[in-house]
């Protein structure tokens, strides 16, 4: 059997107005060596930005090679490694690749994990860009992150740019020059989700801001408003509305900074009046899910529970039975009575291997279109086998660094976040 994943073939029976592409069948070495872009599976509305990381091409022999010898090679390597790498798994990653993790759970989890194994010199993340720059502001120094294909992106965090963001800081200095501390509190704290670049946590690490995951935005928030008057989200705004909304910020203190208008394409009174500024960023694969499917989910299976991930957008959380973050939906599950009904707006992996691991129960993804991250995707195990042998051989392909001031002070942003949970 080819090593290329034909699983996803259904993406060929989409809808006309289904906004993914169908090359899913195709390997992502082969989007590997042209234009910067985010590849199979992705919103064809998605531009990857041209400084975007390009993976150059994989050897022949990895993309030719069968699924049985990238699996025996692979296990090879990790053998011969023994403790001195350690591979992570993100939860949205296709299935062959997590079969050869150590650890799978969520960016934040995964950049933990990796420091309980002392012995490892090489980390090699399975995930996307921001993720392994995590890895690499947490880890050792003398300790290698690697990103098997570098081309593994995020369309969310590459939505806000350090210029653009740096720009917008600018602006709003210049706007609340008059209240630059009222009561104690700066005029506005910056909070960054962790699905950005190093840069951006290094800039609100810099200006007194602070790190969230999706687990933990509303106690960030708590954080935020305890030391300033207002907030400035970025870069995901459904994660910001959704987290500002259930703590009872009106929707009007919450406008949205458009990076390419002036004021973000606010007046100045409503900035002044805001409570939270929501960057215009979005994960092209949460904006998917809608209330009609949740209708229709609901009008076919009587008693279903609807979980949907704060990246959705508010009218699908707000439909939904419950929201939270992966690990919640995976507790949530796991916690169930037998026999329970669930329909979950999240990736499509991540769902199809809770309904593995869970047979007791009914779990389906509300997307009737089949469509993965895009850029998680990227990863392949023909990657893993290249950069695992490699290592092997004593080279270090692909190694992700965070150049050293921009990693202390993002440092300190995470480490904000880690002594603000409750
Ligand atoms: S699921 Fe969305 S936010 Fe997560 S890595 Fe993929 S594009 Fe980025």
């Amino acid at each position: 059997m080819s090593s290329i994943d034909t699983t996803l073939q259904t993406l060929k029976l989409v809808s006309p107005e289904a906004s993914c592409n169908t090359d899913l069948t195709k390997g992502p070495w082969l989007f590997d060596t042209g234009e910067a872009a985010y590849g199979p599976g992705s919103s064809q509305e998605d531009l990857a930005p041209i400084d975007t990381p390009r993976q150059g091409e994989l050897p022949a022999v990895y993309r030719e090679a069968s699924d049985a010898e990238l699996t025996a090679r692979i296990l090879a390597a990790k053998e011969t490694l023994g403790e001195r790498v350690v591979v992570l798994g993100h939860h949205y990653q296709r299935d062959e690749v997590v079969a050869f993790a150590d650890f799978i759970g969520d960016s934040f989890q995964l950049a933990n994990a990796a420091q309980t194994r002392e012995q490892a010199e090489y980390i090699v993340f399975c995930g996307v860009h921001f993720m392994a720059e995590t890895a690499d502001v947490l880890s050792r120094s003398d300790q290698a992150v690697i990103l098997p294909n570098l081309a593994a992106g995020c369309s969310m965090a590459d939505m806000a740019d350090e210029s653009s963001v740096e720009e917008c800081w600018e602006q709003l200095m210049d706007l609340y020059a008059d209240q630059r501390t009222t009561d104690g509190k700066a005029a506005v704290i910056p909070v960054t989700y962790m699905n950005c670049s190093a840069a951006l946590k290094a800039f609100v690490g810099k200006h007194g801001g602070i790190v969230c995951t999706s687990s933990n935005a509303a106690t960030v928030l708590e954080w935020a408003f305890a030391r300033g008057q207002r907030v400035l989200f970025f870069p995901d705004q459904h994660l910001g509305r959704n987290t500002a909304k259930a703590m009872g910020v009106p929707l009007e203190a919450m406008p949205m900074w458009n990076p390419r208008k002036a004021l973000g394409g606010n007046d100045a009174q409503t900035l002044l009046d805001a409570q939270v500024i929501l960057w215009h960023g979005f994960c092209s694969v949460h904006k998917r899910f809608t209330v009609a499917q949740i209708e229709k989910a609901r009008a076919e299976h009587p008693g279903v529970r609807i979980l949907a991930h704060p990246e959705c957008p508010m009218p699908v959380v707000d439909a939904a039975d419950e929201a939270g973050s992966t690990d919640y939906i995976q507790k949530a599950v796991a916690q169930a009575p037998a026999g329970s009904v669930f329909g979950i707006a999240t990736e499509i992996n991540m769902v199809n291997r809770l309904a593995a691991q869970h047979p007791e129960h009914t779990i389906f993804c509300l997307d009737p279109v089949i469509c993965p991250c895009s850029t998680m995707y990227r990863i392949h195990p023909g990657y893993l086998a290249w950069v695992l042998e490699a290592l092997v051989d004593g080279v270090v392909l692909n190694q992700i660094t965070v150049p050293e001031l921009v990693a202390a002070d993002a440092k300190v942003a995470l480490e904000r976040m880690l002594a603000a949970r409750p």
